[in-house]
C-alpha cells in the first residue's frame, strides 16, 4: 500500500485536513482517525482549530505528535524509554572514565561538556540508522575515498573511527540496561506498525528523520496513511525537504491550490531590541482595542534571548496578555542557588561567601536577625574550613568589632551577642553536617539530598514562585535518582556535578498564559496567525551562523547518504531551512506582517538586515521606516501612549500622576529635588543646609568637639556631617582579608609602644633593654590582639606584624638615643582645655618632662609622612587642618597638674612618623630627618593664637547652624581620594559642588581653609 500525498501550503493543507477528516467520518461519527503531527504546538492549534470547525464534536478522533504516536505504539518490553538527556550524558561520560586510551581529549578534559556533545553526534547517527557496526561502515567510506569526487579525508574518518567506538559502547551499554532511547521508539514502533489503528493523517511535516521516515513508511504499508505535506512552486525554497518527500513511498502528489498570497511587509529599522519591542508593543495594542483577539497575534524571532527582558515590561506596560516561554534560569533563582550552595559548600571546605549565601538565605532555618553574620565571618578573617572554629572564642561573651579612625575619641564598636555567635555557628555546622560525605548510589545520594533539602530549609512558607523552584530541584534529584540503573556508587562531588548540570538545563516560569504568542521561528511552523511581528531580521541572525558538527563532518553525512543510503542530515543544508523558515513565517499571517531589523545595536554599531529581506527593502534606505532611539523622537511619532507616555509628556505630572493612582508626593519631592539643585544658587536644604542642629543633633556632633574632629570639617564639611552627626558608618571600615587593615596596624604601633615605654620605663630607659622589653612588649601586644580579635597571628598577619615590631624597634633605638635631658613621663593620657570660648578635649600619646628645667613636651605617633606635613604646622593650624599641635600644648600642662605638677609649660609639640624610620639609617641620616619629625614650638603657638581660636569658633558656629556642604578636592592626592563616604555626597553633580563657593554666607568658612 502507498500513502496518499496531499501538497500545499499551510494553510491550504490544514482546509484538506478538516475535509479528509469529513470523509473520513462519512456519516459514522464514531469512526476513528489518527491526526499525526510535528509538534505539541501544533497538536493544541489543530484541537482549538477542530473545535470552531466541528462544533458538534469530534469523536474518535486522537491528536498526536509524532513520537507520542511512535511511544504509545512501540513494544515496551523492547526497553524502558529515558527522557533524561542526562542519563545518556553519564553513560558516555563512563565510558570516557574508564580505563585505557580514550579518544577525542586529554584525560582532563572528560567532562560532561564532551559527553553531551558525543551524545548529539550518536544521537545523529542513530536517527539516520546508521548501524553500530564501525568497521563495516568505515571499510565502507575507506573505499568511497577513492572515488572520484570524494571528498572524504583521512582526518574525517579518524573522527568518525572514534565516535563509532563511543557509539558501539552506547549501544551494548543500553542493551545491557533495557533502556530505548527516541531512536529506539521510532524503530520499535515501525516493527509494530500493523498493530496501529487507521487511518492515519500525517499533517504538517517538510522533513524528517531517516528513523522517522521509516516508521511512516511501514505505517504506510500496514494502514491507510494520508500525508499533508507543506510545499510551494518555488524550487529555491523547497529545495529543504526534497529528501522527505521521496522517501516514503506515496501516490502521486496530489498538490492544492495556493491560498490567497500573503500580506506585503511592513519594515521598520530600529536601533537595539528594546526599540524592536517598543514599537511591536505599540502595535500589539492598537489591534487588541480594534478588538483583534490576542490569541491570533505573534512576535517571533529567531532566538528570542535578547527580546525576553524588554518584551515583558513594554507588554506589562501596555498591558499585552502574553504567552511566552520562561525567561529564568533556575540558577539565575537566589533560592536555587542557596540549594545548590548547601549541597557544595562542604565539599568546597565551606567558602566563606559560599556559606554566608546559605546561611543568610531567609528560608534557611535559623534566627530572623542575621544581620550581622557577615560582619562577623569578615572580621574574624574566616576564609574556609577551619577558620569557622574562630566562632568558638566569641561564642561566650559575645563579639566586639571596632571601626572608626586610629584614635580613641573615634573608635566605634559594635557588639555582636553571644547568641548571635553561637546561631551562625550553629547554622554553618548544619551545612557542614547536612550531607553524608561517603560515596553512595544515585537514589541514595539524591535521598539524602533531597532531606537535607527538608530539614535546613523552611519549605512550609513559600510563595509562589519558590514552590516552583522547588518543585523544579525536586525534579531534577529525581532525575539524578534514576541514573541509580548504572549500579555504581560515586562520591558526592560527582553528585553534585550532575545536580548542577541539570539545574542548568531547567527554566522557571509561570504556567502558560493564553495570549499574544511570543515564539521562536522553530516554534511557529504550521501555525496560522492573523497578524506578526517578526523581530531581529539581521543578517548572521536570520539566517544563523551554522558551522559544521565537529565528530561528523558534512563530507561524511553526504557520503553515508550516498554510499549507504542512511540520511544523516547534512549541517550546511541547515541554510536552506532557514530559507524555508523565513518563507513560513512570512506567509504564516493573513492580514498583516511587521518586519524589524536593527540598524543599529543599542551601543551604536551598525548592522547590516537579513539577505532574507532584501527583496522586500526598497531600493532607497531612506524610505524605510526608522524608529528613533530617543525618548522625545518616539513621542513625536504619535504612537497609543500608555499612561507612563502621557505622564511624561504632561504639563502637570502631579495631577496626572494622582488621577492614575501612581504616588505623587514622592514624584513631587523628587521634583522640587530637581528644581533647587539645577534652579538655585545657593546651598540649598538639598545641598548641606540642614538649618540649627536640634538638640540631640548638637548633642552628638558640637558637644563633643575635638582638633580630629574641627579638622574634619575643615576638610570637608559634608564628610563631618556623614561621619560625626550621621554616624555612617563606612562600607569598609571593618577589617577584611587575609592582611592587617591599616587601622589594626594602626592601633598595634600604639599599643606596642606604649606597652615598650611603660616597661622602659622601670629600667629608667636603659638602651641596652630595648631588645628584651621590645620582645616582650609584642608577646603581650599580640596576645591581647588575639584575645580581642580572636584571630591568631599567623602567616600573613604575623608577618605583618613582625613588620610593626621592627618599624618601632627602629624608632625606639634612635629615640632613646636623642632622648638627652628629657623623660618620657606620662603615656595615653586624656584632658581637656579651653580654645578661646570652647572646651576642647584630646588624648596625648605621650609626655616627656625636662629633667633639668622642668618643662614638657608632648610626643605624638604618626605611622608616616605625608607631603601636606611639609606647610608650617602653624599654618595649618590657622586654617583649621591640623589643630592637634597648639591644644596638645595646651592640654600638657592639665595632664601634669593631675599628677600633681604644678605650673609646668609646655615648650612643643613633636610628632613621630613611626614607619619611616624603617627606611634607613636614621642615627647618621640628617637629610631625611624632616621626613622623621615635625615639630611645633610654643613661640609658633604665640604667633597663631588668635586666628586658631577665631576659626575655631567659627567652625562651630557653622556646625551649629547646620552647614554640611562639600568642599571637592578629587584630583591626585586630593582629600576625596582618600574619603570614605564618596558614595553618597554628590559631588559629581556640577552645581551642588560649586553652589558653597557662591553662597556667602559660607564666605568665612573659605577665609579660613583657603586664606
Ligand atoms: S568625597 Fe570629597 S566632597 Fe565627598 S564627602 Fe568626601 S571629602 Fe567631601
Amino acid at each position: 500500500m502507498r500513502a496518499r500525498l496531499i501538497l500545499g501550503d499551510y494553510r491550504a493543507l490544514e482546509a484538506a485536513l478538516w475535509t479528509e477528516i469529513a470523509r473520513v467520518k462519512g456519516d459514522r461519527p464514531l469512526a476513528p482517525a489518527t491526526v499525526v503531527v510535528p509538534s505539541g504546538r501544533l497538536v493544541r492549534h489543530l484541537k482549538l482549530a477542530a473545535a470552531g470547525r466541528f462544533p458538534e464534536g469530534l469523536f474518535a478522533v486522537r491528536f498526536a505528535n509524532l513520537f507520542q504516536f511512535a511511544l504509545a505504539l512501540a513494544d515496551r518490553t523492547d526497553g524502558r524509554f529515558v527522557p533524561d538527556t542526562l542519563f545518556y550524558e553519564r553513560l558516555l561520560l563512563r565510558w570516557l572514565e574508564s580505563a585505557g586510551e580514550r579518544p577525542f581529549a586529554a584525560a582532563d578534559a572528560r567532562t560532561y561538556d564532551l559527553a553531551g556533545a558525543l551524545h548529539a553526534a550518536i544521537r545523529d547517527l542513530k536517527d539516520a540508522a546508521v548501524p553500530c557496526d564501525p568497521e563495516h561502515l568505515v571499510d565502507a567510506l575507506r573505499i568511497a575515498t577513492g572515488e572520484p569526487g570524494s571528498r572524504l579525508s583521512a582526518l574525517d574518518l579518524r573522527k568518525l573511527g572514534g565516535l563509532l567506538g563511543a557509539y558501539r559502547h552506547y549501544e551494548e551499554e543500553l542493551r545491557r540496561l533495557g533502556v530505548a532511547d527516541r531512536s529506539d521508539v521510532f524503530r520499535a514502533a515501525a516493527r509494530r506498525a500493523r498493530h496501529a489503528a487507521g487511518p492515519l493523517l500525517v499533517y504538517g511535516f517538510y522533513d524528517m528523520t531517516q528513523v522517522q521516515a521509516d516508521l511512516l513508511a511501514e505505517l504506510a504499508r500496514a494502514v491507510p496513511v494520508t500525508l499533508f505535506v507543506p510545499h510551494g512552486s518555488d524550487p529555491e525554497i523547497w529545495r529543504f525537504g526534497d529528501w522527505f518527500r521521496a522517501a516514503v513511498p506515496v501516490e502521486h502528489g496530489e498538490p492544492l491550490p495556493a491560498s490567497a498570497p500573503p500580506p506585503a511587509p511592513e519594515v521598520y529599522t530600529a536601533a537595539g531590541a528594546r526599540d524592536e519591542v517598543w514599537l511591536s508593543a505599540k502595535r500589539i495594542r492598537t489591534l487588541l482595542d480594534a478588538g483583534c483577539p490576542p490569541e491570533e497575534i505573534a512576535v517571533v524571532a529567531r532566538t528570542l534571548d535578547p527580546y525576553l527582558v524588554p518584551l515583558a515590561a513594554f507588554f506589562d506596560e501596555h498591558r499585552i496578555p502574553y504567552d511566552a516561554p520562561p525567561a529564568q534560569a533556575l540558577l539565575d533563582h537566589p533560592l536555587a542557588q542557596a540549594v545548590l550552595g548547601l549541597f557544595r559548600a562542604a565539599l568546597d571546605d565551606l567558602p566563606r561567601d559560599l556559606t554566608l549565601d546559605v546561611v543568610r538565605h531567609p528560608l534557611f532555618r535559623g534566627p530572623a536577625d542575621r544581620r550581622h553574620w557577615h560582619l562577623l565571618a569578615r572580621t574574624l578573617r574566616i576564609g574556609r574550613g577551619e577558620d569557622w572554629s574562630r566562632l568558638d572564642g566569641p561564642s561566650r561573651r559575645g563579639h566586639r568589632i571596632v571601626v572608626g579612625r586610629e584614635t580613641d575619641e573615634d573608635r566605634r564598636e559594635l557588639h555582636i551577642g553571644a547568641p548571635a555567635v553561637r546561631a551562625l555557628r550553629a547554622a554553618v555546622r548544619r551545612v557542614e553536617q547536612a550531607l553524608p560525605s561517603a560515596a553512595a548510589g544515585w537514589h541514595e545520594h539524591a535521598a539524602a539530598h533531597l532531606s537535607a533539602l527538608r530539614r535546613c530549609f523552611r519549605l512550609e512558607t513559600l510563595l509562589e514562585e519558590e514552590t516552583r523552584v522547588v518543585d523544579a530541584l525536586r525534579d531534577v534529584l529525581a532525575t539524578l535518582a534514576r541514573l541509580d540503573a548504572f549500579g555504581e556508587r560515586v562520591p558526592r562531588d560527582v553528585f553534585v556535578e550532575a545536580f548542577e548540570r541539570e539545574c542548568r538545563r531547567r527554566w522557571i516560569g509561570a504556567p502558560a498564559a493564553r495570549g499574544v504568542a511570543v515564539l521562536d521561528a522553530m516554534a511557529v511552523r504550521g501555525l496560522p496567525f492573523r497578524h506578526v511581528f517578526l523581530l531581529g531580521l539581521n543578517a548572521r541572525v536570520f539566517p544563523r551562523f551554522i558551522v559544521e558538527e565537529p565528530f561528523i563532518s558534512d563530507a561524511v553525512r553526504r557520503e553515508v547518504f550516498r554510499v549507504l543510503g542512511h540520511h544523516l542530515a547534512v549541517r550546511l543544508d541547515a541554510y536552506d531551512e532557514e530559507r524555508l523558515l523565513f518563507h513560513l513565517l512570512r506567509t504564516a499571517p493573513s492580514e498583516g506582517l511587521v518586519c524589524l531589523y536593527q540598524r543599529a545595536d543599542a551601543d551604536g554599531r551598525l548592522r547590516d538586515p537579513s539577505p532574507f529581506l532584501r527583496p522586500f527593502l526598497p531600493l532607497d534606505r531612506e524610505q524605510i521606516d526608522a524608529i528613533p532611539h530617543s525618548e522625545r523622537a518616539k513621542r513625536g511619532r504619535g504612537e497609543l501612549a500608555t499612561p507612563r507616555d502621557l505622564l511624561r509628556a504632561t504639563a502637570d505630572p502631579a495631577a496626572a500622576l494622582a488621577a492614575f493612582g501612581f504616588d505623587a508626593l514622592a514624584y513631587e519631592r523628587a521634583r522640587a529635588y530637581l528644581a533647587s539643585v539645577d534652579g538655585e544658587r545657593e546651598v540649598g536644604a538639598f545641598e548641606g543646609r540642614v538649618g540649627p542642629l536640634a538638640p540631640e543633633w548638637a548633642r552628638r556632633s558640637v558637644g563633643r568637639l575635638s582638633p580630629t574632629r574641627l579638622e574634619r570639617f575643615a576638610t570637608c564639611p559634608f564628610r563631618y556631617f556623614a561621619e560625626e552627626v550621621l554616624r555612617v558608618l563606612p562600607p569598609d571600615d571593618a577589617a577584611d582579608g587575609e592582611d592587617l587593615s591599616p587601622r589594626e596596624i594602626g592601633t598595634l604601633t600604639h599599643a606596642l609602644l606604649e606597652e615598650l615605654y611603660g616597661r622602659l620605663a622601670a629600667r629608667d630607659f636603659e638602651r641596652d633593654q630595648l631588645d628584651a622589653e621590645l620582645a616582650a612588649a609584642a608577646t603581650t601586644v599580640a596576645a591581647a590582639f588575639e584575645r580581642r580579635a580572636h584571630v591568631p597571628l599567623r602567616g600573613i598577619l604575623a608577618a605583618r606584624f613582625a613588620e610593626v615590631v621592627r618599624a618601632v624597634a627602629a624608632f625606639a633605638a634612635f629615640d632613646l638615643a636623642a632622648l638627652g635631658d628629657w623623660k618620657p613621663v606620662w603615656f595615653e593620657e586624656g584632658a581637656s582645655a579651653r580654645v578661646g570660648a570652647l572646651e576642647l578635649s584630646g588624648k596625648l600619646d605621650r609626655i616627656d618632662r625636662h629633667r633639668g628645667t622642668g618643662w614638657l613636651r608632648v610626643v605624638d605617633y604618626k605611622r608616616r609622612f605625608h607631603d601636606h606635613w611639609q606647610t608650617a604646622l602653624a599654618t595649618q593650624a590657622r586654617r583649621g587642618e591640623k589643630l592637634q599641635a597648639p591644644l596638645y600644648l595646651a592640654l600638657a600642662p592639665a595632664v601634669a597638674a593631675r599628677h600633681g605638677v604644678g605650673g609646668a609649660v609646655a615648650t612643643e609639640a613633636v610628632f613621630q612618623f613611626v614607619d619611616e624610620y624603617l627606611r634607613g639609617d636614621p642615627s647618621v641620616d640628617e637629610i631625611r630627618e624632616e621626613r622623621l619629625t615635625r615639630r611645633f614650638l610654643a613661640t609658633d603657638w604665640t604667633g597663631c593664637r588668635d586666628d586658631v581660636e577665631q576659626a575655631v569658633a567659627d567652625f562651630a558656629t557653622f556646625i551649629r547652624d547646620g552647614w554640611f556642604f562639600v568642599r571637592v578636592a578629587d584630583e591626585q592626592g586630593g582629600h576625596c581620594t582618600y574619603c570614605d563616604f564618596g558614595w553618597i555626597c554628590r559631588k559629581n553633580h556640577g552645581r551642588v559642588r560649586r553652589k558653597p563657593e557662591w553662597t556667602p554666607a559660607v564666605t568665612r568658612y573659605w577665609e579660613i581653609v583657603r586664606p
